[in-house]
């Protein structure tokens, strides 16, 4: 049992913020070129090794972006991870930078898991990322199937693709992918006008990911831990408008689930709880959707930041958060996404305004 006081599981790094994709929704406001404080080669190489520093088992490094095929020196990163025992995984730009050769490459480096975005049908997807990139990213798909690496498929839940997801789970399936993580969109970055999930509605997708992950698919979310609330209550007698037009439609795509026992491994993590944020420049977040730095790597050590930076650990106690959240049952398992709270009412420990307890 990790004691996330000591240590993070993830770590997620924006290695650039440079990517050839302008996602319409994008976290980090990604563009053509680096930005010029970008750590340097000799930084990133440095930042890589400095995370042996927690002791084993060590976190796993996410490398994130923009896109991490842009990010100047990406194979001697991730050699070096491999030279000290990190744990690697990879969350590519669906591009032509992920060629054939980097794949192997990742597979050569005992990369963990690539994961891809896909949020919904042609439409819905190029409408999002640009035209052509579905196409793309289902090429990019069944080539990594077909090198027998761990492929995870990222999903934004948002108002316009909710009745796709029952298609996306289908999609998946259909193309023997067991790994789905879905996002639950915060206001940040270029996803400010995206609109957000009403708590009903939120409250019923999260029912439905429940429901879907009896179609043996292991489903994360992010930004929406209250999945670990609903999972608890269960779905006996759940009802909800959008809850049965999604189960409905999954029922007639896919017919009656089969799986009784699910997949419900939980690692209760939460913005800057067993998860930290490493931006492009240095900054340390609690989440790479919650914009408030806490402190730079280029001014502090990683693991003395994760254990003894003063905001980081008063989001580690759940008490601290405003209710609802404060004196929830569920209020160390799931705590509400921190940076919804921050997006709604600029307070990290405010209450998150999509759960159905702040109606
Ligand atoms: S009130 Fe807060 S802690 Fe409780 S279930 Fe809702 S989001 Fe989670």
């Amino acid at each position: 049992m990790i004691n996330y006081n000591e240590k993070p599981i993830l770590i997620f790094w924006e290695t650039t913020k440079a990517c050839g994709l302008t996602c319409k929704h994008c976290r980090a406001s990604a563009m053509e070129s680096p930005l010029e404080d970008e750590l340097s080669y000799e930084e990133s190489i440095n930042f890589v090794k400095s995370i042996k520093n927690f002791g084993k088992p060590y976190p796993v490094l996410i490398l994130t972006g923009g896109d991490v095929m842009r990010k100047n020196g990406i194979e001697k990163i991730i050699e070096t991870a491999n030279d000290n025992g990190i744990p690697v995984s990879v969350s590519p730009a669906a591009t032509s930078f992920l060629t054939d050769e980097k794949l192997n490459f990742f597979r050569e480096h005992r990369v963990l898991s690539i994961s891809l975005s896909l949020d919904g049908n042609r439409e819905m997807h190029d409408w999002l990322r640009g035209n052509g990139v579905y196409d793309k990213t289902i090429n990019l798909m069944k080539k990594i199937a077909d090198k027998k690496m761990k492929l995870q498929i990222n999903t934004v839940a948002m108002k316009r693709n909710i009745m796709d997801l029952p298609d996306m789970l289908k999609l998946l399936i259909d193309n023997h992918i067991n790994i789905w993580e879905v996002f639950f969109l915060i206001q940040t970055g270029r996803a400010i006008d995206a609109g957000d999930l009403t708590p009903y509605e939120y409250e019923d997708i999260n029912h439905w990911l429940l429901f879907a992950m009896h179609y043996s698919m292991i489903i994360r979310t992010v930004e929406s831990p209250v999945l670990r609330r609903i999972i608890d209550e269960g779905n006996e007698n759940y009802h909800g408008n959008l809850y049965d037009k999604l189960v409905n439609k999954t029922v007639n795509l896919l017919g009656e689930p089969e799986t009784k026992n699910i997949y419900l491994k939980s690692s209760e993590t939460r913005d800057g709880k067993g998860i930290i944020f490493v931006g492009q420049n240095g900054d340390v977040y609690p989440s790479g959707f919650l914009p408030v730095s806490v402190d730079s790597i280029r001014d502090n050590d990683i693991v003395n930041i994760y254990r003894n930076n003063a905001i980081l650990k008063k989001l580690r106690i759940p008490t601290n958060f405003k209710e609802p959240c404060g004196s929830c049952t569920w209020n160390d398992k799931c705590g509400g996404s921190r940076s919804r709270a921050y997006s709604y009412y600029n307070d990290i420990f405010a209450g998150d305004p999509a759960c159905i307890n702040s109606v």
